[in-house]
């Protein structure tokens, strides 16, 4: 047996097993990267459990294009120079080390624009080997696709957990981050299918809201505390709501999620008197002390931390829960007399909790409602999945069913709806895609198998004279030839759909089109997309499915008509069916 030394890219893989164990720790390390690029907007998008694909888009300050093969070299990094300046670590990377691993067990593209700079560069790397290096018109920032995780290292792959529990850590991690930095706008989508937004006003409790729902919300008691340097501040609930595991105790320090039994146990102690055994509480608590009495630097993917004074730490933990835990239960009892019913007198925020309360209209429910599981359809979701902060422009529908595969029913406080799924849907995601592209200029690509079509040379002229357009809409098209075009690219929202179907589509929707200005180009390839991903008539829903219809069509701008004017709602009221029912 000879001894030699390993190559590179051995080195990198076996090293990649440190920092990356599964999908959500690449979710993690690219969020800390653009938080510490001074992002104020991150959105996380996964497919199949990010074990296709994790993309990461941030507008933080990018990299430049002379630096952006160094971000992956192995060590390299931007934050520090020396173990001096560990010390005073504020970065949430350090080590140099994720990029790099990342890398090296997937096939990684990273688009990015300096802030400094006037055009955008990409970079393609499978295997830690660089296939190609271009420049590119990109937004200021970065954003990072992460396709097929572990392509090259089967022996992890198979170690990952079902796709609901991969994406339960994706969740976990994001919403740990949005509540950490709760000025910072954070989208999570999984399969195109957004689960979660915070609004990015810096207020801890509207996160905690968004992610936890406003019942749980409302039995939180707001911590502010400081001892000396140390200050703890966060949520924590109230002894009314209760878990029967240490899950929901989430920690910071220094802005880092961490994990720390011992400090866990020192919140869970803090309600001793106040819960029995094996119930546990409900917190978020982040703790802010010098950075040079912590050490961040005790473990690769950076979750564990040791502080040079474990003690004091534990007990200003135990001191901030406690006395919050103790003033709010005192005025609970002073208060007690006068205490109305569904008066939140735990909360020390209330004016938080009402302000947002205008966007929170929980019907009221009747005895009957309960006896059909009304209760649980309504308050299963939590407030805030899939539900943006916009104005109610319907008001709130139960879901009762389909019809013929093609027609929602729907109850509402003025009688009964039918809804058409097809047009509904394209209304949605019309205005969707219409709001990013105007948001951001352009819509993101998703990379397919280029395929061709054959098609004839005046759309071909089209398409060479309109790539910029086509391409800002997230279609990347390659005149191939005078009457053939290569699709390479196509709008995020159509990842999952039939290539064959978007060729055949686009196609035939552009060679009516010939003769359109740019600005009408745009409005049909938002049209064009928006009908590809809309869920057809004939396709069976389950109720969850519809419900996600109807809860995003109750805030949508027009959701009376489809954006190709068809009719999206029939009703009829409570008076007009017992009418019908009078007649002979
Ligand atoms: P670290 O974060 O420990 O420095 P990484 O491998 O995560 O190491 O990143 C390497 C370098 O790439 C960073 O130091 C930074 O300069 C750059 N970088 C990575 N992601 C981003 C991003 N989203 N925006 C700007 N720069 C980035
Ligand atoms: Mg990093």
């Amino acid at each position: 047996m000879t001894i030699r030394l390993l190559d590179n890219h051995v080195v990198s893989q076996i090293a990649a097993g440190e920092v990356v164990e599964r999908p959500a720790s690449v979710v993690k390390e690219l969020i800390e990267n653009s938080i510490d690029a001074n992002a104020s907007y991150i959105h996380v998008s996964t497919r199949d459990a990010g074990k296709r694909l994790v993309r990461v888009s941030d507008n933080g300050d990018g990299i430049s294009s002379e630096d952006v093969e160094l971000a992956f070299v192995r060590h390299a990094t931007s934050k520090i120079t020396s173990l001096d300046d560990l010390q005073r670590l504020i970065s949430l990377g350090f080590r140099g080390e994720a990029l790099a691993s990342i890398a090296s067990v997937s096939r990684l593209t990273v688009t990015t624009r300096h802030i400094e700079e006037e055009i955008g560069t990409q970079l393609l790397i499978e295997s830690s080997n660089i296939l190609k290096k271009q420049s590119i018109g990109a937004p200021i920032g970065t954003i990072i696709s992460i396709e097929n995780l572990f392509f090259n290292t089967p022996a992890r792959l198979k170690f990952l957990k079902t796709d609901p529990t991969e994406k339960r850590h994706i969740t976990g991690v994001t919403l740990n981050y949005a509540m950490m930095y709760p000025h910072i706008r954070f989208v999570l989508e999984h399969d195109n299918r957004e689960v979660f937004r915070s609004t990015g006003s810096g207020e801890l409790g509207d996160v905690i809201i968004k992610a936890l729902g406003l019942d749980q919300f409302k039995n939180m008691m707001e911590i502010d505390f400081q001892q000396g340097s140390v200050e703890v501040v966060g949520y924590t609930s109230t002894p009314e709501l209760v878990r029967s595991d240490r899950s929901k105790i989430i920690l910071f320090v220094n802005g880092r999620a961490i994990q720390d039994s011992n400090l866990a146990y020192a919140i869970t102690q803090a309600y001793q008197g106040f819960l029995k055994d094996k119930q546990y509480p409900v917190s978020v608590i982040s703790i802010t002390l010098p950075p040079d009495w912590v050490d961040v630097n005790v473990h690769p993917t950076k979750a564990e931390v040791r502080f040079q004074d474990h003690n004091m730490v534990f007990n200003v933990i135990q001191r901030a829960v406690r006395e919050t835990l103790l003033q709010s239960s005192g005025a609970q009892f002073s208060s007690l007399v006068t205490r109305k019913e569904n008066d939140f007198s735990w909360n020390r925020s209330q004016a938080n909790v009402r302000g947002l309360e205008t966007d929170y209209e929980p019907r009221l429910l009747n005895d009957d409602d309960r006896a059909s599981g009304v209760l649980r359809d309504t308050f299963s979701i939590p407030v805030g999945a899939g539900m943006p902060d916009k104005p109610r422009t319907l008001p709130v529908l139960r879901v009762v069913g389909q019809i013929g595969a093609v027609y929602i029913v729907a109850e509402g406080p003025a009688g009964m709806y039918l809804i058409d799924q097809n047009a509904a849907h394209l209304r949605i995601n019309y205005e969707q895609l219409k709001e990013e592209f105007e948001q951001r200029g352009y819509l993101e690509s998703y990379e397919i198998e280029p395929q061709t079509k054959d098609t004839s040379s005046k759309l071909i002229a089209f398409m060479e004279k309109h790539k910029p357009i086509l391409e800002a809409h997230g279609y990347r098209i390659e005149p191939f030839g005078t009457s053939t075009y290569v699709l390479r690219g196509v709008p995020i929202i159509l990842a999952d759909r039939s290539i064959e179907d978007i060729l055949q589509y686009l196609t035939t929707t552009l060679l009516a089109k010939l003769n359109i200005s740019r600005q009408e180009l745009s409005e049909v390839l938002l049209l064009t997309t928006a009908t590809l991903a809309s869920i057809k008539s004939g396709q069976v829903l389950n109720h969850q499915e519809m419900q996600s219809i109807v809860k995003q069509l109750e805030r949508c701008p027009n959701p009376l008509t489809s954006p190709d004017e068809r009719r999206v709602f029939l009703h009829m009221s409570g008076e007009q069916i017992a009418q019908e029912f009078k007649k002979s």
